[in-house]
C-alpha cells in the first residue's frame, strides 16, 4: 500500500460527511415519522373488546382491570377497562392473549408525564387514545386490518354485537365494526 493511502481515505471520508445533509432531527419541534407497527404504546380499542378478561390474566405485573357485567343477549357489558402505565413494563403479553386483538401495541410514543398519576388511563382516555390514533391512520388498526374493509367476524357474541343490526342493505350486518360515518359522529 502506497504511504500515505491511509490519510487520503481518511481523508475522503471526512469530506463525505461534510456534505451530507444533517440526520439529526431537532425533536420536539420535528416529530420524525414512526412506522405504523412499532410496538411504542398500548392501545385499546373497545369496539373489539368482548372484555372476557384474558389480557387481565396474561398481564404478569396485573396493571390492567376489567369490570364486566352481564347482558340479556349473552354479551357482557365493559364498565370498567383500566391499564396502570405506572407499572406496566411494554412487554406486550396482553396483546399475544388477546382473542380479538382488541389491545394492540402501538401509536405514540412522546408519553412523557409530570405527573405520576396521570400514567393511569381508564377507559375515556384509552378510548380517546385509540380513536386519536384510527383518525391519523385512515381507520388502520396497528395489526394492519382496515376498520371498514376488514370487519371481524366470529362465532360467539362479541362486544360488537351490540351495535345495532345495520339491516339487508347495511355495511356488514351485526357484527360490523363502526364506519367511519359512526366514528366521526
Ligand atoms: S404490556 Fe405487559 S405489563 Fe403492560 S399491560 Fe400488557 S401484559 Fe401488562
Ligand atoms: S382487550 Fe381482548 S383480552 Fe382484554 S378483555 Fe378485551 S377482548 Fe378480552
Amino acid at each position: 500500500m502506497a504511504y500515505g493511502s491511509g490519510i487520503v481515505k481518511g481523508m475522503l471520508l471526512t469530506l463525505q460527511h461534510l456534505v451530507r445533509p444533517p440526520i439529526t432531527v431537532n425533536y420536539p419541534e420535528v416529530e420524525r415519522n414512526v412506522p405504523v407497527r412499532a410496538r411504542t404504546n398500548l392501545l385499546w380499542f373497545e369496539e373489539r373488546c368482548t372484555g372476557c378478561s384474558t389480557c387481565a390474566q396474561a398481564c404478569p405485573d396485573g396493571c390492567i382491570l376489567v369490570q364486566t357485567s352481564p347482558r340479556p343477549d349473552g354479551t357482557l357489558n365493559i364498565d370498567r377497562y383500566e391499564i396502570d402505565f405506572r407499572i406496566c413494563m411494554y412487554c406486550g403479553l396482553c396483546t399475544e392473549a388477546c382473542p380479538y386483538q382488541a389491545i394492540q401495541a402501538g401509536g405514540r410514543y412522546d408519553d412523557a408525564v409530570y405527573i405520576f398519576e396521570n400514567m393511569y388511563r381508564d377507559r375515556d382516555r384509552l378510548t380517546a387514545e385509540a380513536q386519536s390514533y384510527l383518525r391519523t391512520s385512515g381507520g388502520r388498526y396497528p395489526n394492519g386490518q382496515l376498520q371498514d374493509a376488514n370487519p371481524l367476524r366470529t362465532t360467539m357474541p362479541t362486544a360488537r354485537s351490540r351495535v345495532p343490526v345495520a339491516g339487508k342493505d347495511g355495511p356488514f350486518g351485526p357484527q360490523r365494526l363502526p364506519g367511519k360515518a359512526d366514528r366521526s359522529a
